[in-house]
């Protein structure tokens, strides 16, 4: 443990708390600029949706502004306000693009929102037209993933029609998203590609947006314009064929709360899953399913306390976690002390994989009390 996290750990704050969240800007940077110099030939923005997937939407943006970031991807209008608000020179795009009722705010904002339907098209030119000037948008067209974006029909309803349909709109760029770039033996996502070229055969030139951070992997034909990479700015592995590139950025620290001696045939925790078999011990750690920590990873996982590893065993409450802390000498395993959860013994990727889900998930699903600290800003 670096002495500046190490006093960070001592504050009063963390003092309030249970569990502490360790966010690594310069991490968070370093795996900008890697997206950035991957692509190099495009804009690098950075998708900061579900509150900066988990880390801070604003903190996430404010960092990334710092290193050169200029467009955020947020989905809804609530974030977009946030990060604008914060960051009034960017360019803050909003996925969800612009529910009825919601052009105004839109608008005056300066929000620009990503158009996934003819509808959509015709009531954001309908407001630029009664404002009397252009409003910008990306517009989405869909090329096989079939959740946003124009359907096929809409596609050449729009081609035959763009004089009208585009009227009053500044298209800063045609978007498609890639249904499998994480799996580079579907040959979907080469057909997307295909996709894309065709459909901007019959567009008008703007720039293109394709790729998330997977795609970025693909090679320098699916970089266009504009890249849109998000969990690899976050440390999980966005190519999972490759050992992982990207830097971690989180740290994940729950404080040692009690420790007892344990005997057979005690049992720890709820439903008296976990029996001991011989004399032991057993540390109560503060945080549980209530802070994004799975229910399903009973009795899997490792936590680390100085330096020596300790196995979770029994069920994970909503408050606690249990350790069996046997292997750990008693002069490192003090009550108030910490024990990492997530951090250099095992990353978000492998705490998804035990859980049975992806590093998306654990990471959006972080909870709201932790101390959040952030370091090497
Ligand atoms: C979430 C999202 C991204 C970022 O995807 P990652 O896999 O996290 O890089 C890019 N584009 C769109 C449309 C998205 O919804």
């Amino acid at each position: 443990m670096t002495t500046e996290l190490a006093g960070l750990l001592d504050s009063p704050e963390a003092a309030r708390v249970g569990a502490v969240l360790v966010i690594d800007k310069g991490a968070l940077v370093a795996n900008w600029c890697a997206m950035a110099d991957r692509a190099a030939s495009a804009e690098c923005a950075a998708v900061v949706k579900a509150n900066g997937y988990g880390l801070g939407d604003v903190a996430v943006a404010t960092t990334l502004w710092g290193a050169g970031a200029r467009s955020f991807f947020v989905a809804d209008i609530e974030a977009g306000v946030r990060v604008k608000a914060t960051l009034p020179a960017s360019r803050t795009i909003v996925l969800h693009g612009v529910p009825a009722g919601t052009e105004d705010e839109l608008a005056t904002r300066g929000l620009v929102p990503v158009l996934s339907s003819l509808g959509e098209i015709e009531r954001w030119g309908a407001f630029a037209r009664k404002l009397g000037h252009k409003l910008p948008a990306l517009i989405h067209v869909d090329t096989g993933m079939n959740r946003l974006g124009l359907p096929g029909g809409e596609l050449d309803r729009l081609c035959n029609d763009q004089a009208t349909l585009l009227q009053g709109l500044d298209v800063q760029a045609w978007m498609s998203h890639l249904a499998c770039a994480d799996d580079p033996a579907n040959p979907l996502t080469a057909e997307q590609l295909r996709r894309v070229q065709a459909a901007l055969a019959r567009l008008p030139n703007a720039p293109v947006s394709l790729s998330n951070s997977a795609g970025i992997f693909h090679g320098a034909d699916y970089h266009f314009d504009l890249v849109r990479p998000g969990i690899a700015l976050y440390g999980p592995n966005p190519a999972p064929w490759l050992p992982n590139p990207m830097r971690p950025v989180i740290r994940l620290l729950a404080r040692i709360l009690q420790v007892r001696d344990v005997v057979p045939p005690d049992t720890v925790g709820y439903d008296a899953t976990h029996r001991i078999t011989a004399p032991g011990k057993v540390a109560a750690l503060g945080m549980g399913y209530a802070d994004g920590y799975p229910w399903s990873l009973a009795g899997k996982g490792v936590v680390m306390i100085g330096g020596h590893a300790a196995p979770l065993v029994g069920r994970v409450s909503m408050d606690l976690l249990t350790a069996d802390v046997t292997g750990v000498p008693d002069h490192l395993l003090k009550v108030g002390g910490w024990a990492d959860v997530i951090g250099p013994h095992r990353d978000v990727d492998q705490v998804a994989k035990e859980a049975g889900t992806i590093g998306y998930e654990v990471l959006t699903r972080l909870g709201s009390r932790y101390h959040r600290i952030y370091v090497g800003g």
